[in-house]
């Protein structure tokens, strides 16, 4: 049986990923800085229950900024393949907190690589190892983004993001550990955290519909992301750490929409005028912003056979209907 640890389990990507490397037969073991029931719900479901004969699914509580405990837990669990999803995810949010961003991320992705590296020397062992690269680390560079696209991030997030790709990089070449980045663009789910634009207007459509909210306050409606569907894009992930040689990839659908784009479905599924609803409010906007994000996964097709399933369209009518559903609605169309 193999065994995979993920680092940030209990967010959107380490949740699909769980659940799919569980599908697949390994023994997985998750790293949460809290692990209490609402730090957790996206992998409650996957906990096992008290007289589980044969648990695969392990969560453990721990800050991977503690290279001690860090590597006592990849010692005690022996991965065959480690996912590093851990961080700030929230590029808004690395504006408030530049420091805590980058050493959760940047720090935080140096103190695994080299726990890992210590332990695959002192125990002989090969691990596999994957990075939660972001497409916002190409900033302002024109798309079509690829994996030769010049990296001009414009955030805090971006920033630590590139230096965690950059140590990755680093530790590839210097101890031939077998790394993976992972240049992910957009990707959502009905999981997504409702700090995130897509998720937000998916809620609020739900809410508006239910009478429980009238105005959604949003920041840029002009700016353009390449927005996938998040269990595809884990499935990337795996992919990746199954090849002969590590490489870099972008992960994207080649398709880009407008926040425009997604209100006009998001709300229209829920059975409204989204610009009755909408207001523009300042305080939704970043102190820079990037305009428009559109990859070019051509790499991972031809090398992983890759192919994203769900389009943005169905992306969407999935969130706006898990949204509805908590109101006890359905789509209107
Ligand atoms: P990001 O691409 O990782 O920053 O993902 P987000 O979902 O947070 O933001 C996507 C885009 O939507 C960014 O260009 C934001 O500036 C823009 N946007 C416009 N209004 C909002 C808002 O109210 N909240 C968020 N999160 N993003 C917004």
């Amino acid at each position: 049986m193999r065994t995979a640890l993920i680092t940030g389990v209990a967010g959107q990507d380490g949740s699909y990923l769980a659940e799919f490397l569980l599908e697949k037969g390994y023994r997985v073991h998750g790293l949460a800085r809290r692990i209490e029931s609402a730090a957790v719900w996206r992998i409650a479901h996957l906990l096992p229950g008290e007289d589980d004969p044969e648990p695969r699914f392990f969560l453990h509580e721990g800050d991977i900024l503690d290279a001690g405990f860090l590597r006592g837990l990849i010692d005690e669990t022996q991965p065959d393949e480690l996912y590093n999803l851990a961080g700030q995810s929230h590029v808004g949010l690395s504006f408030i907190q530049p420091a805590r961003t980058m050493a959760v991320i940047a720090t935080g992705t140096a103190t695994v690589l080299e726990a890992l590296h210590v332990h695959c020397r002192a125990s002989g062992r090969q691990v596999r190892f994957y990075q939660a690269g972001s497409s916002e680390m190409f900033g302002d560079s024109s798309p079509p983004q690829n994996e030769d696209t010049v990296f001009r991030p414009r955030s805090p997030y971006g920033v630590a993001k590139l230096a965690a790709h950059n140590a990755t990089t680093v530790y590839r070449d210097a101890y031939g550990l077998f790394a993976c980045n992972g240049i992910l663009f957009n990707h959502e789910s009905p999981r997504r955290g409702e700090n995130f634009v897509t998720r937000k207007v998916t809620l609020a459509a739900a809410r508006i519909a239910a009478g429980q909210q009238n105005r959604l306050a949003l920041g840029d409606l002009s700016v353009r992301r390449d927005w996938g569907h998040a269990a595809d894009y884990v499935r990337a992930m795996w992919l990746m750490l199954q090849q002969e040689e590590p490489e870099d990839y972008v992960i994207a659908t080649g398709q880009s929409h407008t926040i425009g784009d997604l209100l006009e479905i998001a709300l229209g599924l829920a059975g409204l005028d989204w610009r009755r609803h909408v207001v523009s409010d300042p305080a939704c906007r970043r102190p820079l912003e990037v305009d428009h994000l559109c990859g070019d996964a051509g790499k991972a097709a031809r090398l992983l056979g890759w192919r994203p399933t769900v389009g943005f369209e169905a992306l969407v009518a999935e969130m706006v209907e898990a949204d509805l559903a908590r109101y006890g609605l359905r789509p209107a169309q």
